[in-house]
């Protein structure tokens, strides 16, 4: 995977092709260390050069766009910042024909202070690889236990502060779940909102199947609004399948007849084990839903 960057300058607007492994970021910069700014990231599908898929793409844009106005930052443009995304995929794809998928990390910080005052928003685009961990999770699945995220359910239109829903820079509280899963020995967190509804992973959403029903939570219950489970939802009558929001309970989690954790990078990895009860695998569903995912 090549060291591209591709600085976003917002205000001017204006694209700089930047050295990845070069320093970049003020240390004021206020995602540096308040974590303030918004950010995606892509699936990219290369059947040719000349013939790539950038998985959800106008998903991800909307989803960047609610992100900025929940942040009242900037309303970003469209046309900027899809050329900063097809600037990282030309040159990644440029320096590596053979490759088959990546993915593109987009962010836009608050910035830092700006010389006469205010501040000055900065975003930046870089490629990040489909790793040997990403392989594994979809080949064999993941285990998870559920944590308290803290939070009633659809708690998020009383308290808008909080940004339930915006995906934002300040990551901190889903990686420190994620260690604490691991040190239970889990591959993951389920969060479980603190009244008792199933949330989300600390990055990505769980759709369970119910028969010919495919269930997942509610964005509006307290979680990410996935562009992966979207694109599911909106191909699901193609597999022969329903799709619904709902309330879930640890409970449906546990006796449904098949559990994903669905997101852009990883697709769709079947939850086996949660709690360290097992969950019916439904293997067939998995290549499906993958299979699905990665065409766009
Ligand atoms: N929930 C959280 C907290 C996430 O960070 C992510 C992924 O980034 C998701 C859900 C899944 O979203 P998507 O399918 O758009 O990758």
């Amino acid at each position: 995977m090549n060291e591209i960057l591709v600085l976003i300058d917002p205000s001017s607007p204006a694209l700089e092709r930047a050295d990845l492994a070069a320093a970049q970021l003020p240390v004021t910069d206020l995602s540096a260390h308040r974590g303030d700014g918004i950010f995606e990231t892509v699936l990219v599908q290369v059947e040719t050069p000349d013939e790539v898929t950038v998985v959800s793409r106008g998903r991800h844009f909307e989803r960047f766009r609610a992100s900025a106005s929940a942040l009242e930052l900037p309303d970003p443009d469209p046309d900027l910042w899809n050329r900063a995304l097809d600037t990282v995929i030309a040159e990644v794809v440029a320096a590596d024909p053979s490759i088959t998928e990546f993915g593109v990390r987009y962010a836009c910080s608050r910035g830092g202070q700006k010389p006469g005052g205010g501040q000055a928003p900065r975003g930046w685009a870089f490629p990040v690889p489909v790793d040997d961990s990403i392989q594994r999770v979809r080949a064999q699945g993941i285990s998870a236990v559920s944590l308290d995220r803290g939070y009633d359910a659809y708690l998020g239109s009383k308290a808008p502060w909080l940004l339930i829903g915006a995906k934002t820079l300040s990551y901190a509280v889903n990686q420190a779940a994620g260690r604490y899963a691991v040190e239970r020995g889990a591959d993951e967190a389920l969060f479980v909102s603190h009244d008792g509804v199933v949330l989300e992973g600390p990055t990505s959403n769980i759709v369970i199947r119910r028969g010919d029903h495919l269930l997942t939570p509610d964005p509006a219950a307290g979680l990410l609004s996935g562009t992966t489970q979207r694109l599911i939802f909106d191909h699901a009558a193609g597999l022969g399948l329903t799709a619904e929001y709902a309330d879930l309970s640890i409970a449906d989690v546990l006796s449904a007849d098949g559990a994903w954790y669905v997101s852009s990078m990883r697709t769709a990895a079947a939850l086996r084990e949660l709690d360290g009860n097992p969950i019916a695998v439904d293997d067939d569903l998995t290549t499906k839903l993958q299979t699905l995912i990665k065409a766009g």
